[in-house]
């Protein structure tokens, strides 16, 4: 890492110029550090026709915390090569990386400006139909074609190697899997509702389901995942969605990546209640996002389902009575890993706007309640629950 500093603007500029032809020698670029992350540094880069670019950069620590929480800069490379492996399989839906330099630890990409974040699409209460139909084939594309069903041995072990990725991967090992089910100094916690994690705390059978699903996430390298498939992670406009900031990948179960963001439109469903104006809104956005949860697990299961059939590499793992049993689990652990993710954005450090944006306080606490207790469910019914029907007739009305 002997060339490696941290970039202001002009360093951002004259990165974006080096490796872009888009820029030219006689326009005037101008660049702005932009990035609300928690993790990095985002810069766009324009030239004075308003073309523009993003530089994403890896600091040695997590920006939110400070030098205090060292962070491996790798992850800057694991982002740009799961977005190169996922545009491989799915280039409509994942963010194009132009240009990725090791030693600086940064990525110059395409700029999504004419796209929204999901997230504060969803939490104004905006309806994009597209989004669950092409994140369902996001899913399912980059997940079999970075499986056993395709890779060869060697060329699994290979790719499993490829994305060893210990910080990030510890970061969601103590966030989702740890924290919320102790009293730990990280969890934040509002006061109204520190009744309902303390019963976490206490609550070993629970927490006997979560380290099974923790084990798994520890111990499944079943897929390439994306790593941390909220809703801030997918950019939507009027026709398309594309998926960005992938350095929490790795090879890991494909449950997770299918129940996290079907936990996030959960959580929406959730704090809309508390976000619209009234309640024809509400029901509404609900209907909405109960519909997006429902395409989603189907487009996902029916394409992995088609590709299983008919692209399965290994002879053993053509058999399709075992495509069918695979399929059921990848179900209960989405489930599994959906509960998990509600209560960590409930009662965890990192909390999501569709819940903290809730004004008054009360209703804030019955939401997120009713958000644990959701999580609690999908925990402990996920092996029972048979089809996403019933998964989403737990929903509240
Ligand atoms: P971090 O990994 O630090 O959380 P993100 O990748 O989530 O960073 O990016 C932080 C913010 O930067 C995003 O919420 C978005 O506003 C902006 N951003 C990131 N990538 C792009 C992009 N390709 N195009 C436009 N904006 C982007
Ligand atoms: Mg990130």
């Amino acid at each position: 890492m002997t060339d490696y500093r941290i970039f202001n603007n002009d360093d951002a500029m004259r990165f974006a110029d080096k490796h872009s032809e888009l820029f030219g020698d006689h326009s005037k670029l101008s660049a702005e550090e932009f990035g609300d992350g928690n993790l990095n540094l985002v810069f766009r880069v324009s030239n004075d026709k308003g073309t523009s670019l993003i530089v994403k950069q890896a600091l040695p620590y997590a920006r939110c915390v400070g030098e205090s929480w060292p962070l491996s800069t790798d992850r800057a490379r694991i982002e740009a090569e799961v977005l190169r492996v996922h545009a491989r399989f799915c280039p409509e839906h994942t963010v194009e990386i132009r240009h990725f330099d090791a030693e600086l630890s940064a990525i110059l990409m395409e700029d999504l400006k004419q796209y929204t974040i999901l997230r504060t699409a969803l939490i104004k209460g905006k309806q994009y139909e597209h989004v669950a139909t092409q994140i369902g084939h996001y899913l399912a594309h980059t997940l079999f074609y970075t499986s056993d069903f395709v890779l060869t041995g060697p060329a699994k072990k290979a790719a499993v190697a490829q994305f060893i990725n210990p910080d990030l991967c510890q970061i969601t090992e103590d966030l989702f899997f740890t924290d919320p089910y102790c009293n730990h100094e990280r969890n934040n916690i509002h006061d109204l509702i520190i009744s309902t994690a303390r019963e976490l705390w206490q609550d070993e059978a629970l927490q006997a389901e979560v380290a099974a699903l923790k084990a798994d996430f520890l111990s499944k390298p079943q897929a390439l995942l994306h790593g941390d498939l909220h809703s801030g992670s997918i950019f939507v406009n009027a026709e398309n969605c594309k998926v960005i900031d992938a350095e929490f990948g790795f090879y890991g179960p494909i449950g997770f990546d299918v129940g996290s963001l079907l936990a996030n439109f959960c959580l929406n469903y959730l704090g809309c209640a508390g976000l619209l104006a009234d309640t024809e809104a509400v029901t509404e956005h609900q209907t909405y996002v109960r519909q997006q949860c429902l395409t989603l697990w189907q487009v996902f299961a029916e394409q992995f389902s088609q590709l299983m059939s008919q692209d399965s590499q290994d002879p053993m793992l053509r058999n399709s009575l075992y495509q069918k049993q695979f399929l059921q689990q990848v179900f209960a652990d989405a489930i599994g890993y959906a509960g998990c993710e509600l209560i960590r954005r409930t009662v965890g450090l990192a909390h999501v706007a569709d819940l903290d944006k809730v004004s008054s306080e009360q209703q804030r606490a019955s939401i997120e309640k009713q958000a644990v207790e959701l999580g609690r469910r999908f925990i402990t019914q996920r092996q029972s629950l048979n089809s996403i029907e019933q998964v989403l007739d737990l929903l509240p009305l």
